[in-house]
């Protein structure tokens, strides 16, 4: 990982297995941990520490952990139990007499002596003046922990923490002097960072809270640094060439366009659709990320920005995940851009083998100007005149690979993705550090917040009111149930049943039912007679989660919500709200299931689209919140993405002024970052494609 010369031995070459201890059989347990060589032991860090320094009794409360030093008063005396132990003595610790008690530690009796001092750790009962002793030393055999702050690691198999304190310690103590540098002096100087040879030694093992504090921030600096210098050199290295397509684009035109809308723009969606243009226009290759909360409006977005593409006498793609997405889609852009003889398409999966023929040759000809469709549309037998706009909707549900195939089916086509997953910038700047991010931060004139509520199953009377009454002022109900997949679990309700039973409790009210086991026709006339209002309730899983629009429905059910995670129920949510009209979403749900309760809460709380983000995020972690491999979220050993934003910024920064620099190409000062780029680098060329 860090810069060396030939001359210097590389850490990262040494096995693990030249540490004092570490026999073959050890080794392989340090292998499972991902330490094979001396560097990477040395930057095993430790998760947190343990605290043996001494404290004063009176400062310590009930139930708290501590470590105090006292004299032992009487005689130890021990209880057997089974195969259990119990060992008491009375301990004076600043004047107060108290009984310190060790499980299973019958061994200790011996070293007891009266009058001798011991320093113990242990967990504090106020009441009964007692110690339940973890671990315990005596100050006479010399300098054992007490005072320190104890490095823990996260360990496995037959490795104790002991073992693996000590072999770090002997690592450092052998190899210590030869951790090199790897950031330049002018970074650690303007943000006051220790040298990185003392922030390993004191990460491992600090002076005080403090010391490690720094050492972790020196650590997590360049961590996020190394990081942010591999999107912003890739980013500076392809910046160069002006090899995009310059769009000719007309204002007048746009605003022609956007004047024909059966709506006027909002000023966020103004402010992007600027933003966008003027990308388009430019020579390089546009690579934006259009974020907006659910319902903010970001469909007629990418429709001006297509048809941009397509007044320059280009071809425009929008890839979406669902076939009923693309669907609604080509139906709703179809009817916008009819006026002005654009052809759109639709290419989705289920398409017949002749008509998808037909289309291509067509797409190939560039008798379409623009093509919907879902991952069909990167399949290698589509081709395009002249795509000049790439546009994909819900794009935290595509993979880095989807979304560059596309774009490799033009010249450098401009690419704007859209996601109404609300990223946090800080987590918006990490992910997709090598892109321009727009947001949309209103949503359309008019909107009333939606009112959600929360309920447990017993409730379903009223659910049922709620509909009915909904029904009778013309509004209509989606009502998600969990995943057909899993029908076969009994506690799972599926959509089938829920069908049915609503069907019998409500005869007068015409129930459609979509789920993933229909087939395309089925979901499409299923989906079209919602939209067009021929039946009151949907059934549905969750196939309608992202993009559906119907904004006659107003009132969003949510069965078993606490099977959803909070993003997702977010998404939900936004399927109402839609118009003028008060939505509602009422989430049924078992507040007992594992942080259920903390979601219903956040749910009812906000309908902030950020602040669902945010919240979903603590809960979850970014792996998890993002989907594992679909996000190019980087897994980092000591940042973390909540806390540590002020610095990832930082480091963004420092990174792309640093990769602006001419010098920073040739200098020798850069020979290390430069072959760490050369080392590391190549892994990112893809995700950052
Ligand atoms: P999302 O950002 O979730 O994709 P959509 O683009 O589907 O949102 O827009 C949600 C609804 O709001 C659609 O019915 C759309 O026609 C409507 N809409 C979009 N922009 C405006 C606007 N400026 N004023 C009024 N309605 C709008
Ligand atoms: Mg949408």
């Amino acid at each position: 990982m860090a810069d060396r010369s030939a001359e210097e031995t590389d850490l990262f070459a040494i096995p693990v297995t030249k540490i004092k201890g570490v026999s073959a059989p050890k080794a392989g347990e340090l292998h499972a941990l991902g330490v094979s060589t001396v560097g990477e032991l040395i930057e095993y860090y430790p998760f947190r520490y343990e605290d043996y320094r001494l404290r004063p009794l009176h400062e310590v409360k009930d139930g708290e952990k501590i470590t105090v030093q006292g004299r032992i008063e009487t005689p130890p005396s021990l209880q057997r139990f089974g195969g259990k132990s119990r060992l008491l003595c009375r301990v004076t610790v600043e004047g107060l007499l108290l009984t310190a008690v060790w499980f299973n530690r019958a061994f200790l009796k011996d070293q007891m002596e009266v009058g001798r001092d011991i320093v113990l750790t242990g967990k504090w009962d106020q009441r009964r003046r007692q110690l339940t002793v973890s671990e315990s030393e005596f100050p006479d055999k010399g300098a054992g922990r007490t005072g320190t702050l104890q490095p823990v690691y996260s360990i496995g198999g037959s490795l104790t923490q002991a073992w693996v304190r000590q072999r770090i310690e002997l690592a450092l103590a052998q190899y210590g002097a030869m951790i090199p540098e790897l950031l330049p002096p002018e970074l650690l100087d303007k943000h006051s960072l220790m040298p990185r040879r003392e922030a390993i030694h004191r990460i491992h093992r600090p002076e005080n809270t403090r010391e490690g504090q720094e050492a972790r921030r020196r650590m997590v600096y360049e961590e996020l640094f190394l990081f942010e210098l591999r999107l912003q050199a890739y980013r500076a290295m392809n910046r160069k060439a002006p090899d995009g397509i310059a769009h000719k684009i007309s204002s007048d035109d746009i605003r022609a366009f956007a004047a024909n809308l059966p709506f006027e723009l909002t000023e966020a969606q103004k402010t992007v659709v600027n933003e966008i243009t003027r990308d388009m226009k430019r020579p390089y290759a546009m690579n934006r990320l259009l974020q907006g909360d659910v319902g903010s409006g970001k469909t007629v977005v990418a429709a001006i920005a297509l048809y941009a593409t397509v007044k320059d006498g280009c071809q425009g793609a929008l890839m979406v995940p669902t076939e009923i997405l693309a669907e609604q889609h080509a139906k709703s852009l179809g009817k916008l851009f009819e006026p002005y003889g654009i052809q759109v398409a639709l290419l989705t999966g289920s398409r017949g083998a002749r008509e998808r023929r037909d289309l291509l040759a067509s797409l190939q000809m560039g008798l379409i100007d623009i093509v919907i469709g879902t991952h069909a549309l990167i399949q290698e037998d589509v081709f395009f005149r002249r795509l000049g706009l790439v546009v994909t909707d819900e794009q935290h549900r595509f993979g880095v690979n989807q979304r560059s195939i596309l774009r490799r089916k033009g010249l450098n086509p401009d690419v704007l993705m859209m996601t109404a997953t609300p990223i946090p910038r800080t987590l918006a700047i990490t992910v997709f550090g090598d892109m321009d991010v727009s947001t949309i931060g209103e949503r359309p004139k008019g909107r009333k917040p939606i009112l959600t509520y929360w309920v447990k199953h017993d409730k379903m009377d009223r659910v049922l009111g709620f509909i009915r009454r909904e029904a009778e002022l013309g509004r209509q109900t989606f009502f998600i149930c969990p995943l057909i997949e899993e029908s076969e679990k009994l506690d799972v309700q599926n959509a089938i049943d829920l069908h049915m039973q609503l069907r019998q409790a409500m005869p007068e009210l015409a129930i459609g039912l979509l789920h993933g086991r229909m087939t395309s026709a089925e979901k499409d006339a299923a989906m079209g007679q919602f939209a067009a209002g021929e039946s009151t309730v949907l059934v549905s899983t969750t196939v309608v989660e992202v993009g559906v629009d119907v904004p006659n429905a107003t009132l969003m059910i949510v069965m078993d919500a606490d099977r959803f995670g909070l993003s997702q129920l977010h998404q939900l949510r936004g399927r109402v709200g839609r118009s003028d009209h008060q939505s509602y979403c009422v989430l049924i749900a078992d507040p007992k299931s594992e942080n259920g309760l903390e979601r219903m809460q956040a749910m009812t709380d906000t309908d902030d689209g950020f602040e669902i983000a945010r919240r979903d995020l603590e809960l979850r972690g970014p792996g998890e919140f993002f989907g594992t491999k679909q996000s190019g979220v980087p897994e980092f050993r000591l940042a973390n993405l909540m806390n540590d934003f002020e610095t990832l910024e930082q480091a963004r920064d420092d990174a792309a002024a640093l990769t602006a620099e001419p010098s920073f190409w040739t200098a020798q000062a850069y020979a290390g970052l430069r072959d760490y780029l050369r080392r590391e680098a190549p892994d990112y060329s893809e995700p950052l494609d």
